[in-house]
């Protein structure tokens, strides 16, 4: 693991040489969580300028696709449709890869419901409250057979009987399992960090013993799509930029991609050496994405 900043001419040249595709994660490399980023979008037109194709992949689920474009607007990156990859649209394609006719039982935000009814498919009532005893319980225990799919991602009114009708969904093995964001930690700002839903989707996992489709960072399904989307081909002349080491680390390690850490979202310096899982170091590490463009122009006068 190095410093980028640390590499000589000749090390950063090679660096540099040795990827023709760059994918980045978005929260806390492009966009800023609590801290801004400067020129951040001075380095997206530097690696343009070399020759590198970007893409973007993010976990982020909640303000949906037309969020996420606001917020490439609002920083005046400038980035093509198809460049974007997120979770929701990921488990969509997927779904009618396979001709999925069913309902859905899912647990996230509103948005993301939304985009499932506008890709056309078909989503299930999830319980508010029970009553609160055997009898409420007994409710929820009639199973719905015309559920296919239980998705889990972010859900801020997340409760007991969406979490045990969930469980029940997927005790019947030909119910599809999928997670969108696995993050577990999701730092709202410098001094707040949100409880994200990673931790409830370790609860089914644990008491049902499925293994979910992930739709997410690190997830193997995403990582098929986003191969797929990409072309990528020699998955080694891929780097991968992010500020989380499970989720974006994790991922690069899980795509075989060279990997980048950020210090400018999830991860601390002092995080980043502590590290003992082999999976979550990188090979390279910068103070943040914006050096980059400056790193070119100081070591290869480009
Ligand atoms: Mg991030």
């Amino acid at each position: 693991m190095k410093d980028l900043a640390s590499l000589t001419s000749a090390e950063f040249k090679q660096f540099l040489d040795s990827f023709d595709n760059i994918l980045c994660d978005c929260d806390g490399v492009i966009f800023p969580l609590h801290k801004p980023i400067p020129d951040a979008k001075d380095s997206i037109l530097k690696l343009r300028q070399c020759g590198k194709r970007l893409g973007f992949v993010t976990n982020n689920n909640v303000g949906g696709f037309k969020q996420i474009l606001e917020k490439f607007d609002q920083h005046e990156y400038k980035v093509n449709l198809d460049d974007i990859v997120y979770p929701t649209a990921a488990m969509i394609d997927y779904l009618k890869s396979i001709d999925f006719d069913k309902e859905i039982y899912l647990i996230g935000f509103p948005i993301m419901k939304e985009e499932f009814k506008k890709a056309g498919f078909k989503l299930a009532d999830l319980p508010d409250k029970i009553e609160e005893s055997r009898d409420g319980l007994k409710e929820i225990l009639k199973s719905n057979p015309n559920i296919g799919a239980v998705i889990v991602d972010v859900d801020l009114n997340l409760n007991f009987p969406k979490m045990f009708e969930a469980a029940l969904h997927l005790r019947q093995p030909d119910v599809i399992f999928m997670t969108g964001a696995t993050d577990k930690n999701v730092p709202i700002t410098s001094d707040l960090v949100f409880m994200g839903p990673g931790y409830f989707q370790q609860v089914l996992i644990d008491f049902t013993g499925r293994t979910p489709l992930g739709f997410g960072k690190p997830g193997l399904s995403l990582s098929k799509y986003v191969n797929n989307r990409f072309n990528i081909t020699n998955p080694s002349r891929t780097l991968f930029v992010g500020d989380s080491l499970e989720q974006d680390i994790g991922f690069g390690t899980c795509c075989g991609y060279q990997k980048l850490l950020v210090l400018t979202g999830a991860t601390t310096m002092d995080q980043l050496s502590k590290t003992t899982n082999k999976e979550w170091v990188p090979d390279f590490y910068i103070s943040s994405f914006g050096d980059i463009n400056r790193l070119i122009k100081d070591k290869l006068d480009i």
